[in-house]
């Protein structure tokens, strides 16, 4: 995240959907930005599918990464803001995008390229008994899903294609070529599986004779059966029925035919075309909104209407990010008027395709494959190439953290273990009349003796945001900073916030300082917190913190310093969310693991803690920013003990191993690591394991002792808790009085070894 923008931001330009030509404009906007204007991109899918590569990916050619732009990535890499979440409505009075399950955001300026929503109204059935193709996004995993119930023994057999353009066409040839190459291997023969297409029309009605001859003879060569002007109107389990009443065996049926305005589109106030669709002029705004740009499938040029096409999709990326720039600047937007013809290349499953353009030129052959492999292949490369966003010096993991820039935020922005107990042994104690747990012995929270014999717990966290989405991180953060009177068993009650806020323009402030206290909000009324004052500030970066008071919990308190001999360690949460993030900060990090450590760190710790009580333990604590390894040092110390950890039964978030041994840590992890002197080993440990143990979490799960007779019933009540990942990592030694804090390393995958 930029800690610190060229110039306070005064405009927001909000980018609607990972669409092709939002992808270009994504790009354009990082090589390029504007002073002053905040480019955010709203996103329901993280990970984008380019469409010319998509029947690739269904026959077995290209591998999911291969045929999927990184949005958060990319959007890493320019400094833009990502907002992973599905906008629902547009406000266009008060120039706000409504999104699902959380606050509505601010534009100024706003471009919508979210393509089409499937429309299986005109088949009856379908919406129960098909697999819509579009959006391509939600297509992939039914494929997926459907091609592994196809190579089982009792698989469906019989696949129909519903559509007779070109994406129904290239889905059936992928289809017949992924299956047939993999029933070998799935002791199928080759012959066992029949695909079908079906036209409602004449087969490829919009391109030419010669290209529609080519592909029927095509079709014909790999017996895949060509149904043309032959309507589909009924599905049903095992068969679909045309217009004429004929019922063909179908087991499995996709449909690749017309689609509808998507909903966004659909229920707002924005003109549309003789479709439905959001009728654009020719400068790409809405006819109704200068405000309003479109692109991609879900608009129509009303001027020039063409197909609902990728390469349309892709070719008005550069119109579409000059008139952005060239509104924002108030400057004059020349008129873009799409090509008529363009070329077609249709991938025939095995290894070939057939071409052609405009009313004449068809062609077809190996040589036709290759050459659409390098075009699809060429604009992949050149929109997933982050080197001339982000140079290598920044993007790799050995680049420096010394820029506070590049330093990481959240939890591995923590005053590391050394310098924090330095301090605090400087300091000594003061007067500490009714305090039960202070600063002597200190622990995840302090704990006050009230007048009355009541207890009362008092935290306090505050860190610098480590992503650019101000709600989020307000519901991490607040997370987060309840952990500490949960992890002692506590019951938060109330909170006060500290919020800081970059420098803006008046109405930005506003705006970041509300979503980022909605998305407390959001935590805290979900766990029954009172929020019930704060302070906020501007400064260089976002951040936010809370101090939380709350009571005694119904089975008292649990301690750092409650481990016995022979209990069993439980870990609530996976760890290796403080790699994931200095990988991301430098663009590195796939989305689908930032967004599983996101989901972890929002998981609430009220239930497990709960758990954790109810079952006998008696100590815990919240892995937070000294690691797995540092609090459980912590914990063995203040217990007078040491224990065994088998590093193989230590859940960690996905990809987090494999940044790791890229080289990735958090800034805080060398400040941790002066810890390892407290571990031992029989083997030498390699790098990457030791950078996850002293990794520091956000919002991390609780470490807890408990006897081990109670573990396994333990570990099933959490994982039915909303701990689904809840882990026995190890044992406090028994009778080892002398290595008290020491933690013995085993590579088990289990714990009993
Ligand atoms: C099997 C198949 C093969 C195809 N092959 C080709 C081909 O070879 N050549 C070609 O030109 N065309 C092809 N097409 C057509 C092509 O897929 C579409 O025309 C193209 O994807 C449209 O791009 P787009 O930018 O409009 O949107 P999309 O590519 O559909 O992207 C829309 C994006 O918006 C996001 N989104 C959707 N709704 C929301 C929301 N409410 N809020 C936030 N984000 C949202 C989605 O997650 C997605 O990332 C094919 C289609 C299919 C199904």
């Amino acid at each position: 995240m930029k800690a610190m923008p060229d110039r306070p931001v005064t405009t927001d330009l909000v980018l609607v959907g990972g669409g092709h030509a939002h992808i270009y404009v994504l790009r354009a906007f990082g090589l390029k930005p504007v002073p002053g204007v905040r480019v955010t991109l709203v996103a329901r899918d993280l990970e984008t599918p380019y469409s010319g590569m998509l029947p690739g990916y269904v026959a077995g050619l290209y591998s999911k990464q291969a045929c999927h732009i990184d949005l958060q990535r990319l959007a890493r890499a320019g400094a833009l803001r990502v907002i992973h979440a599905e906008a629902v409505g547009l406000d266009r009075r008060s120039k706000r995008l409504l999104l699902k399950d959380r606050p509505s955001i601010a534009y100024d300026l706003i471009s919508i390229d979210v393509g089409i929503t499937p429309d299986l109204s005109a088949i009856a059935g379908a919406a129960d008994h098909a697999i819509a193709v579009k959006p391509i996004g939600d297509f992939i995993d039914r494929w997926d899903a459907l091609l592994a119930r196809a190579l089982r023994p009792d698989g469906p057999r019989r696949f129909a294609v519903v559509g007779g353009g070109a994406a129904g066409v290239e889905l059936a040839f992928a289809i017949a070529g992924r299956l047939r190459s993999e029933a070998a291997g799935a002791g199928l023969r080759a012959d066992a599986f029949h695909v079908a297409l079906y036209s409602a029309g004449p087969l490829l009605a919009n391109l030419n004779a010669g290209i529609g001859a080519r592909v029927r003879r095509r079709l014909a060569a790999q017996s895949i059966a060509c149904h043309e002007n032959a309507r589909v109107t009924d599905v049903a389990p095992g068969a679909l029925t045309l217009a004429d009443g004929a019922v063909h065996p179908a087991d499995a049926v996709l449909v690749s035919t017309q689609a509808r305005p998507p909903p966004l589109i659909a229920s707002s106030d924005l003109a549309k075309d003789a479709h439905g669709f959001l009728a654009i002029g020719p400068t790409l705004q809405a006819l109704n909104d200068p405000f309003v740009f479109g692109a991609g499938d879900c608009a129509g040029m009303v001027a020039s209407p063409r197909e609902k096409a990728g390469v349309f999709a892709v070719r008005q990326g550069p119109p579409l990010a000059d008139h952005l720039r060239r509104r924002l600047r108030h400057e004059p937007m020349p008129d873009f008027t799409p090509q008529k013809q363009f070329l077609t290349l249709l991938g025939t499953g095995d290894g070939e395709a057939v071409g052609g353009r405009g009313r004449w030129l068809a062609f077809s052959g190996r040589w036709v494959w290759r050459w659409k492999q390098r075009i699809d292949q060429r604009w992949m490369a050149m929109m997933q190439d982050m080197s001339m966003l982000m140079p290598e010096a920044r993007a790799s993991p050995a680049a420096g953290d010394d820029n506070a820039a590049m330093r990481c935020g959240g939890c591995a922005a923590k005053v590391g273990p050394g310098p924090l107990g330095r301090a605090l042994r400087r300091l000594g104690h003061g007067p500490a009349p009714g305090v039960a747990i202070g600063l002597d012995a200190p622990d995840d929270a302090a704990v006050i003796l009230l007048p009355g014999g009541d207890m009362m717990v008092q935290t306090v966290d505050y860190f610098r945001a480590f992503i650019d989405d101000p709600w989020l991180f307000g519901r991490i953060a607040a997370a987060h900073a309840l952990n500490d009177v949960f992890a002692m068993g506590g019951r938060p009650t109330h909170a006060l916030a500290i919020a800081t806020v970059p420098h803006a323009a008046s109405d930005k402030v506003e705006e970041d300082l509300f979503q980022l206290l909605a998305g407390a909000r959001a935590t805290l009324d979900g766990e029954g917190v009172a929020l019930v004052g704060g302070h906020s500030g501007e400064g260089e970066a976002l951040a936010l913190g809370f101090s939380v008071t709350g009571t005694a919990g119904p089975d008292g308190f649990l301690r750092k310093g409650g481990l016995r001999p022979g209990d069993a360690l439980i870990l609530t949460k996976p760890i290796g969310g403080g790699v994931i993030f200095a990988a991301d900060m430098r663009a590195q990090a796939p989305a689908g693991a930032v967004e599983a450590a996101l989901a972890g760190m929002l998981a609430s710790n009220r239930e497990p803690a709960r758990v954790l009580s109810a079952q006998g333990a008696q100590a815990a604590t919240d892995v937070t920013g000294f690691g797995l390894a540092g609090h459980l040092a912590e914990m063995a110390e203040a217990s007078g003990c040491a224990v065994d950890l088998a590093l193989g039964a230590i859940p960690l978030y996905p990809g987090a191993a494999a940044l790791a041994r890229q080289g990735f840590s958090s800034s805080l992890v060398a400040e941790n690591r002066l810890l390892e002197e407290r571990l031992r080993s029989l083997q030498p440990l390699s790098l990457p394991a030791l950078a996850l143990l002293f990794d520091p979490q956000t919002s991390g799960g609780l470490l807890a002792g408990l006897p081990s007779d109670c573990a396994r019933a333990c570990l099933s009540a959490l994982h039915a808790s909303g701990a689904p990942h809840a882990a026995i990592i190890g044992q406090v030694r028994a009778g080892d009085e002398e290595a008290r804090g020491l933690i013995h390393l085993t590579d088990g995958a289990h714990w009993p070894p």
